[in-house]
């Protein structure tokens, strides 16, 4: 059908960006709007606030621009969807959002999981692959089996395990490749029991946060979804596929000395950045097409990610900006970071 050519069509690596409305903070202290959204161009201008004469505008191009208008599903849509429909098909892919605390990472992959119109990225994906299933033929069978895990100052945590104060360790295996050692993993059977799952692991997240006396805004968060289905084809024979989706929802992008970081907020603050500049020259390195090293190696984001990233799998990361003039600074850094990424 001409959807599926669409999806074949897809690019490994996409880049969009999305624009979250004036907050209330904002319009409080009469900030004013420092981009314009152009959909037709797909292109973001930001303009300085106080700009001299020799500081024009600039614009970035992405694969595709949501401003504060756009609604939850328009972005699934776009982003997500097509992604989703390959991992049905048995492939990989990694759906990241990037950006200043704040801006809307979180509300673009988690939502807010009580009404429908404001659910994100993971709630839909659920809905999306057990929708699927609903409707696979007789000789096809499904089993969904996820993990969600943070990524802290280099450490790794089970976000649905007893304890998420342990440290886990990552491992690799010719066999199977990296992998998180003790980690979690459920069966899960329909869209309800993933959401609840989905709420745990955010919950878990928050209190371990303030457990150990952490930022959340600091780890990554990162919910996999393996989808193995077996078709009995003709013959007795069983065809066996095996897709998995990576929905990462990252630390915050915002550079430190904002917030005059020192000691062991520094040390973390150092490694955050450390791993989204490693996650932003792998991807660089996928898309440029011509690297023969793709440094997976150089943090513990990008070596778990490292099978849903490249090869043939897909991949879209969501920027997500302030529109306040309050924030330029860090909206032309998301900006060029995703820009780069492309
Ligand atoms: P982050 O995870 O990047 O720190 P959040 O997702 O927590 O940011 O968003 C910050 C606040 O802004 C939340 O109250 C969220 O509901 C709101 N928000 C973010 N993006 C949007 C959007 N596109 N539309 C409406 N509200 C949004
Ligand atoms: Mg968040």
């Amino acid at each position: 059908t001409s959807s599926q050519k669409l999806d074949d069509e897809i690019e490994n690596v996409r880049v969009v960006v999305r624009s979250r409305p004036m907050d209330t903070n904002e319009e409080s202290i009469g900030a004013l709007s420092a981009i314009q959204v152009d959909k037709i161009n797909r292109a973001i201008t930001v303009i300085k606030p106080n700009a001299t004469a020799n500081e024009p505008p600039k614009t970035y191009y992405f694969d595709n621009v949501f401003d504060g208008g756009s609604n939850q599903l328009d972005l699934y849509v776009d982003t997500a969807r097509p992604i989703v429909d390959k991992v049905l098909e048995g492939y990989n892919g990694t759906i990241l959002a990037y950006g200043q605390t704040g801006t809307g990472k979180t509300y673009t992959m988690s939502g807010n999981p009580d009404s429908p119109q404001t659910k994100g990225i993971i709630p839909n994906a659920f809905a999306h692959i057990f929708g699927h299933i609903a409707k696979a033929q007789e000789n096809q069978k499904f089993l969904v089996r996820v993990s969600y895990m943070e990524i802290y100052n280099e450490e790794v945590r089970d976000l649905l395990g007893k304890d998420v104060s342990k440290s886990l360790e990552v491992k690799e295996r010719p066999d199977i490749g990296v992998f998180v050692k003790d980690l979690s993993g459920y069966v899960v059977h329909n869209a309800d029991d993933l959401e609840n799952i989905m709420r745990l692991g955010n919950k878990n997240r928050a209190v371990g946060a303030t457990k150990m006396n952490q930022e959340s805004s600091r780890s990554h968060a990162i919910f996999s979804i393996t989808v193995e289905s077996s078709e009995l084809v003709e013959g007795g024979m069983q065809h066996v596929r095996m897709g998995k989706l990576q929905l990462v929802d990252l630390a915050g992008s915002e550079r430190q000395s904002k917030t005059q970081a020192s000691g062991q907020r520094l040390k973390e603050a150092t490694k955050i950045n450390l791993s989204l500049s490693v996650l932003g020259n792998v991807i660089s390195a996928l898309v440029d097409g011509k690297s023969t090293h793709i440094p997976y190696r150089n943090s513990k984001l990008t070596r778990l990610l490292q099978d849903s990233l490249g090869g043939n799998s897909k991949t879209v990361m969501c920027a997500t900006i302030s529109p306040a003039d309050c924030n330029y600074m860090e909206t032309i850094s998301t900006l060029r970071y995703a820009s780069r990424a492309k």
